[in-house]
């Protein structure tokens, strides 16, 4: 990617940033007036989308840093370092996903189980 492409690619990612910002806040509100877990499910998903936009923007941000002392070809890994660690929270949150998806179909269960003990000190 060239600087001004790295540059127009920031200022989408920011735009999607602030929009799943607000986004959540909706959510957040959604879930206390229902305290509904399929929202809270729904709530965690806008949640990992915050997480993987600040990733791509901070890789993004870094990849426009110029050629150092350190780093004469630049700075531009940190958006492929980027892209890989938002490729392993995807892959993660699938096979998470699909396990859970599958144990249902077997085991039958129709219901969202969240395990709130993790809380409890
Ligand atoms: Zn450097």
């Amino acid at each position: 990617m060239r600087l001004s492409e790295i540059s127009k690619a920031k200022k989408v990612v920011l735009l999607i940033l602030l929009s799943n910002l607000f986004i959540l806040s909706l959510k957040i509100y959604l879930f206390l007036m229902t305290l509904s877990l399929v929202v809270l499910a729904y709530l965690t998903d806008t949640f990992i989308d915050i997480m993987n936009d600040s990733i791509a923007f901070i890789g993004l941000r870094k990849a426009m840093v110029p050629a150092d002392k350190d780093h004469p070809y630049g700075h531009g890994k940190y958006e492929a370092l980027s892209r890989l660690i938002i490729s392993i929270f995807v892959f993660v949150s699938v096979i998470e996903i699909s396990s859970q998806s599958i144990e249902r179909l077997i085991i039958g269960k129709g219901f969202i189980f969240v395990d709130f003990d993790f809380l409890t000190f």
